[in-house]
């Protein structure tokens, strides 16, 4: 029976990275039928008969100039000479800026220090560099062999090489006859392994006469958005590399990121269907966690399949228990108002204003007992992703009044600490914003071009839970650390929110926030927000980038239960 390659692909080859797996996708023609790599063994697998040889190799000459060592989307324009002296490895000494060299040089001092454990270093210490001139020597290219597996991962060796695949069929009984051509496959040049954020949790102070209680009565919950992939394509983001958009790229960053903050409760929204069942699901399964998710009610189709985004609620199992969930569909309740019109035209222009597929998650969860507790404890976690159109001021407003009309009824019924999390698509001080943490809107911020069509205008649009934002505790205690004070100055004084959650090209705003009920919470903690130049390398860029992974940074607070008065 004939046997023969047909094809060789790297599909994540435009986007190597240190420390990233690459997986050939190899195409085998036996006989009449076309199999993968999968169901041929490897060489040298104890298994007689046909068997597919890999081989990786790496380039011996460095391509396409050196990129940032702390901005891996930037090229580099900075080298440290210090570096070049030291034994520091070549593509630490890389920046894209003598700014961004200045601001990092704290971190970047540690490559010399550690280099030179031995105490050589004899008073280097200011920082001195060099213009990189990018050299391209042609022809003469030698490949060294790297691996001889299937599955590579590519080291910081690699980083800045290109990296070539090859491979052929061989018969395990005759292994020096070769069958046929081998084929190749080349990635691009392999890039640096990103500098994921590095943020804390700041400690803030209890409000007055409140007890520390122990680490049982305390819990973190995280909010974040984390940019679907089906809305990271096309022109929005075409400022952006290619590479820092990839999914497969991405994911691995934002898993990396939630797992370093390792939140009791995770709100997470722009979760793609397929990639919460195939990769989040499963992977934060492994890490502890019990999630459940609600998708937006219509699909779309993105060439290869239907899918849709939507919430997504995580929780560590050693923590809570899920007791009950309520999935909101904002359309069903678009249609009940809608039935109670009697005006036919009425009746239509509401349907089409507010059916907007948007959604709500809400758990009840039972915290694990506690010997110092003599009760059981519930939380009410609501997660959600209002409608992001900047022009439907009302369709926002009527959402989020919804989901905060069906909390009041779960909070009637029983007396539970709430949290009210996620994307609100609604800026500080916008009307959905005020009705969140004032309980109310202002008759002026109802004025006709938030609502042109006058759904609202016969709503009462009040709610009797009593929402504080978690951010804005900042602003309740003098700053008594430097990390208070720092914290402090990252927020807008006039609306108690964090300056910015969102950084895209020509918006940067606060559109999530982090919501839960003082009568029985306090926050205990908030996770730093950045400053913008922690964020991007220079003013005026936006997100995503090779370290951040969505165009939203994410939220989190610790919070603190308070003990009811028995
Ligand atoms: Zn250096
Ligand atoms: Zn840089």
């Amino acid at each position: 029976m004939s046997v023969s390659i047909v094809s060789a692909r790297l599909p994540t080859g435009d986007t190597p990275v240190c420390n990233v797996t690459l997986e050939p996708y190899v195409l085998i023609k036996r006989g009449e039928t076309t199999v993968t790599a999968d169901d041929i063994p490897e060489e040298g697998s104890p298994e007689p008969g046909l068997q597919l040889r890999s081989r990786w190799y790496r380039s011996s000459i460095p391509r396409g100039g050196a990129v940032c060592s702390v901005h891996p989307d930037k090229e580099a324009s900075v080298q440290c000479t210090i570096c070049l002296k030291s034994k520091v490895a070549v593509h630490l000494s890389y920046h894209c800026t003598a700014e961004c060299f200045r601001s990092s040089w704290q971190q970047h001092r540690e490559y010399h220090r550690q280099a030179h454990a031995n105490g050589q270093e004899n008073g280097l210490d200011t920082p001195g560099s060099k213009v990189v001139s990018s050299t391209m020597s042609a022809g003469g290219e030698t490949w060294v062999e790297v691996s001889r597996s299937r599955k590579y991962t590519p080291a910081s060796d690699d980083v800045g090489f290109v990296l070539k695949y090859e491979c052929s069929i061989c018969d395990a009984a005759h292994p020096y006859i070769d069958l046929g051509r081998p084929m190749l496959a080349f990635t691009s040049r392999v890039r640096p392994a990103p500098n994921l954020p590095v943020r804390n949790l700041v400690p803030l102070p209890l409000p007055q006469g409140v007890a520390k209680g122990g680490p049982n009565s305390r819990f973190t919950v995280l909010s974040y958005n984390m940019l679907a992939d089906l809305y990271a394509k096309g022109d929005v983001y075409n400022h952006c590399p290619a590479w820092t958009m990839a999914w497969h790229y991405r994911k691995r960053n934002l898993l990396k990121e939630l797992l370093t903050h390792r939140p009791d409760i995770m709100c997470l929204q722009e979760v793609q269907s397929d990639h919460f069942s195939e990769y989040l699901h499963p992977e934060l399964t492994k890490a502890g966690y019990m999630g459940i998710y609600k998708k937006k009610t219509t699909e779309i189709f993105t060439g290869s399949q239907y899918t849709i985004d939507g919430c997504a609620t995580f929780f560590r199992c050693e923590r809570f228990h899920l007791v009950k969930k309520y999935e909101v569909e904002f359309n069903k309740a678009a249609i009940s108002l809608a039935d109670q019109m009697t005006n036919p035209h009425q009746k239509k222009a509401t349907m089409n204003r507010l059916l907007k597929d948007n959604v709500a998650l809400i758990a009840v969860l039972e915290m694990a007992p506690d010997p110092e507790r003599s009760s059981k404890q519930l939380i009410c976690v609501a997660n959600t992703h209002i409608h992001a159109n900047p022009e439907l001021n009302d369709v926002k407003l009527w959402q989020v009044h919804t989901l905060l009309k069906g909390l009041e009824k779960i909070a009637n019924s029983a007396d539970i600490p709430m949290l009210v999390a996620g994307d609100f698509n609604s800026i500080p001080g916008s009307a959905a914003h005020s009705l969140l943490v004032k309980g109310r809107v202002e008759p002026q911020q109802l004025e006709s071009s938030v609502d042109p069509l006058g759904l609202l205008r016969d709503t009462k649009l009040q709610h009797s839970l009593p929402l504080a934002s978690a951010y804005a505790a900042l602003l309740d205690h003098p700053p008594t650390t430097e990390q208070l004070k720092r914290q402090r100055a990252r927020l807008d004084p006039t609306h108690r929110e964090p300056l910015f959650t969102n950084l895209n090209r020509d918006f940067k705003a606060t559109l999530d926030y982090v919501l839960y009920t003082r009568d029985s919470l306090a926050p205990a903690g908030l996770l730093e927000l950045p400053a913008e130049a922690e964020v991007v390398a220079k003013p005026g860029d936006s997100l995503p980038n090779a370290n951040w992974s969505s165009d939203h940074v994410c939220l989190m607070a610790e919070f603190q239960i308070l003990q009811h008065k028995a």
